[in-house]
């Protein structure tokens, strides 16, 4: 599937990434189809997957998300979406026309050639921005030269771009090796990395030795929660993470589009203290919280080296801690402490108005 979440903001020094203001850019994932299966996919996405998001939905859903006035970028991603070249058409067109810009996730099947790249990317004026996926997983699949196509197709239309790569141990040999390709020919600092989570299809076909392990949960904050994504099925998420795996209630499953407007949604997830404690802090935070509270059996022991996801994914999976974390999110002492901490560390004001409605603006 489409671009995971890159590791991350680290409060406690080490690399920090630019902050995504919450909301600013949302996604809209098209459809569970994709002509590869990968073993690593959290979503599960193959050949054999016929789910997508009804045009109808999608459109309307790309309106009320400009509507909101909050949102500047819209995220395309499956699955893989240039499987359906005329939706993706309509709905980035839709997009654009509302004020959105429009980026895609994808893993450049598509650009089996420099010229077939050019005439495929020439058919959607209305994409801003690229976001390639490959790994040693796609490329069993699609070779990293039709990942070098897109991106010279890209570069030629200006389109800005990044190229994703997935793994579970970044001292592996074949991912050291696609890295080096890849800035062989992609501009400096368009190379991300994203830590393989252990869900989705990768609970089965990835072992956990392939991972490298550490005792001590990672210390970084996550930017991906600042952008949610909207599923066909009308479900809102906090990001596009492996708690999308996850098919109970849980602090990241932010409402449903079927039962409520994009607006009350998005109103609500101003005031999810465990979201934004994710963006302030990390799960670390969260870890520390349920050790305090006596819950140190229900906690990993292990947790997989620079992956936030991973260890927000063991929290989220968890029944017990799972609760915990609901509770939190209703718990009035901890909302304040976390709307004072995105006023301080985010300089968003938005939680800490809803909770004291008498603070005046400015
Ligand atoms: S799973 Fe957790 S850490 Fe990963 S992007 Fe989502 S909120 Fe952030």
């Amino acid at each position: 599937m489409g671009d995971p979440p890159t590791e991350s903001n680290n409060r406690g020094g080490g690399a920090v990434l630019p902050e995504m203001p919450f909301l600013a850019n949302v996604g809209l994932l098209l459809t569970y189809r994709c002509q590869v299966k990968c073993p690593h996919c959290i979503l599960k996405a193959g050949p054999d997957r016929h789910e997508s998001m009804a045009r109808e939905d999608a459109l309307a859903w790309v309106r009320q998300i400009a509507a909101s006035g909050q949102v500047a970028v819209l995220a395309l991603t499956g699955g893989e979406p240039f499987i359906d070249l005329e939706t993706l058409q309509v709905v980035s067109e839709t997009a654009a026309q509302c004020g959105l810009l429009v980026s895609i996730v994808t893993n450049a099947y598509w650009a089996r050639a420099y010229s077939e790249a050019l005439k495929v990317l020439r058919q959607l004026p209305s994409v801003h921005f690229l976001q390639v996926s490959t790994d040693i997983y796609h490329q069993i699949s699609i070779p990293i030269a039709h990942v070098q196509n897109a991106v010279r197709a890209a570069n030629e239309l200006g389109i800005p771009y990044t190229v994703s790569v997935c793994t579970e141990n970044e001292s592996e040999p074949a991912y050291i090796r696609t890295v080096e390709e890849l800035r062989s020919f992609c501009e400096p600092g368009s190379v991300r990395t994203a830590i393989t989570f252990r869900a989705g299809r990768a609970a089965q076909s990835i072992c956990q030795d392939s991972f490298s392990l550490s005792p001590e949960p990672p210390k970084s904050a996550c930017t991906a929660a600042a952008s949610p994504i909207v599923f066909p099925d009308g479900r809102v998420i906090g990001c596009i993470g492996p708690v999308i795996d996850l098919d109970v209630d849980h602090p990241l499953l932010l409402g449903s589009l079927r039962k409520a407007c994009l607006k009350d949604v998005f109103d609500q997830a101003e005031c999810n203290a465990v979201l934004h404690a994710l963006r302030i802090w990390g799960p670390h935070k969260l870890i520390q919280m349920a050790l305090h509270a006596g819950l140190k059996n229900h906690l990993p022991t292990q947790y997989v080296s620079n992956s936030t996801c991973n260890a927000c994914f063991a929290l989220m999976a968890d029944p017990v801690i799972r609760n915990y974390l609901l509770e939190l999110n209703r718990d009035h002492e901890f909302m304040r402490k976390v709307a004072y901490a995105r006023v301080y560390y985010l300089g968003e004001d938005a939680m800490l108005r809803r909770l004291n409605p008498e603070i005046s603006p400015g």
